[in-house]
């Protein structure tokens, strides 16, 4: 019997556990320092919002693990063997035949004056929302530095409990380096719009000490003190391998992979954050800290431990998450600004809350990549669509069949059909409304 060791109990790390089980009988152990269980790292910030307990955020019941003979070790893994096959944990040793490294990501800082001060944080982990919790009672004013995804989403924590927020943010417009302009520009309406103090071009200088190790304040590098009693650090991740540099695993920013998802050390593989692709496939790139990356990544590495050599294919990029409370999903290739081979059709509705761009070949034709704000599309359609390279007119013309609540979004794609039929000189049928939908348009 074999003996299959993984650190990370996170969704890459569960995913390999749970797929392998499925299939063998072999020794499972997956070690965390974090918590004993598996949780949603992306429902942390319901936890604090008061939506869910911590309980409701663990997709498997705590039985789950004894059943399935997953063993779980609560420890942080300190250092590795890989010659004699051992890990060092700060309380015990533990062996393995065949390791996975799944340790994720940790959050970035850049070395700025005081952001070890008690009251500066980044919020990755169980233990960051459990400090987020203590630094932000009774406090007047909190300070966000970075304006991606878990930006926003501290923004929106710290909103949820009425905690006045400056948000700096060093891009011109919010995500810029992700978002096309109309869909940076509706976020960064909609952030003000909840009361949110939002700098946009506006760089983090200095984080200020009170005298007694708290901070007292930020300062911008337009030299704007603002008085804060918290500073949220959110200014990306990296992979959380540091405990792994200058060893005899080969790794660069992340630990290095073939497309088997192996490392250059027999038996030892990696996935989810904490990896970058040697050769990623076109149109991905070598690290992907997503949560779906991280469960195709677990899904695949079982097959090859189960002895079926599979290699990580991510086909088409996908991405969803939320700016309060407008729904964002990526699908393909939606670049900030178009390539020279893209075309780019944007439709918004009347209220600037909802919006749809959908790119496509200029030559072919071809739907390259779609988003959407504050409408959800079906997963598995435009997926197919992008995959098999469907022209732009057939997909509008059979939009409706991709959306996921059709009932709910009535008209949404009659009046992308017909913009899209105004400004490209087109004639794609226009779906006939209802006339329950003609009363309530
Ligand atoms: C607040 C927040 C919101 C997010 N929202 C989204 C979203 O909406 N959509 C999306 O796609 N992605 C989102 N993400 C990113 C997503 O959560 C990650 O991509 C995903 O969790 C990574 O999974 P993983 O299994 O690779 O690593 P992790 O979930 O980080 O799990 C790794 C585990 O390994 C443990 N570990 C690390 N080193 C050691 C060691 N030496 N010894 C023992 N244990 C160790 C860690 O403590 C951790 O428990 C969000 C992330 C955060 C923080």
């Amino acid at each position: 019997m074999k003996n299959i060791v993984i650190i990370g109990n996170g969704i890459a790390g569960i995913t390999a556990a749970r797929h392998i089980r499925k299939k063998s009988n072999d020794r499972i152990t997956v070690i965390s320092g974090e918590t004993d269980h598996f949780f949603s790292r992306t429902a942390l910030m319901y936890i604090y919002m008061g939506h869910m307990k911590y309980e409701h955020t663990k997709p498997y019941e705590d039985w789950f693990w004894t059943k399935n003979k997953i063993d779980l070790v609560k420890g942080w893994v300190q250092a590795i063997d890989f010659d004699k096959k051992i890990l060092h944990l700060d309380t015990d040793d533990i062996n393995y035949d065949q390791l996975i490294i799944a340790t994720g990501s940790k959050s970035n800082k850049f070395g700025w004056p005081g952001q070890n001060l008690e009251g500066v944080q980044g919020l990755y982990s169980y233990q960051d929302l459990e400090s987020m919790e203590s630094n932000t009672q009774n406090i007047d004013h909190a300070v966000v530095v970075g304006g991606g995804l878990i930006g926003i989403e501290m923004v929106e924590m710290l909103h949820s409990r009425h905690i006045p927020v400056t948000f700096l943010v060093r891009e011109a417009s919010f995500w810029d380096i992700v978002l096309p302009p109309e869909e940076s520009e509706m976020i960064n309406r909609h952030i003000r719009e909840y009361g949110i103090d939002l700098r946009l071009s506006t760089e983090l200088d200095q984080i200020l000490d009170d005298g007694h190790g708290k901070v007292k304040g930020v300062k911008t590098k337009s030299g704007d003190v603002i008085d804060c009693q918290f500073v949220g650090l959110t200014v990306g991740v990296s992979p959380n391998i540091d405990f792994l540099r200058d060893t005899k695993l080969q790794v660069d920013r992340g630990i290095l992979v073939n497309e088997f998802l192996e490392t250059n050390i027999p038996d030892v593989y990696a996935i989810g954050d904490c990896t970058q692709v040697r050769e990623p496939l076109q149109h991905r790139k070598p690290i992907e800290a997503v949560w779906y990356a991280g469960r195709m990544m677990g899904e695949t590495v079982a097959q090859s431990i189960l002895g079926n050599k599979t290699a990580y294919k991510p086909g088409v990029w996908f991405n969803s998450a939320k700016f309060f409370d407008i729904e964002y999903q990526v699908y393909g290739q939606v670049n900030p600004n178009p390539k020279s081979n893209e075309k780019s059709f944007y439709w918004e509705d009347l209220f600037g809350k909802k919006g749809v761009r959908i790119v496509f070949d200029s030559n072919s034709m071809q739907v390259l990549g779609m988003d959407a704000l504050g409408i959800r599309f079906r997963h598995e359609v435009w997926d197919e669509w992008i995959s098999s390279g469907e022209k732009i007119e057939k997909v509008i013309t059979n939009l409706k069949k991709s959306l996921f609540d059709p009932e709910f979004f009535k008209e949404v794609d009659v009046e992308i059909q017909e913009k899209f039929n105004r400004e490209h000189h087109s004639s794609v049928p226009v779906r006939k409304k209802s006339i329950l939908e003609k009363i309530f348009s």
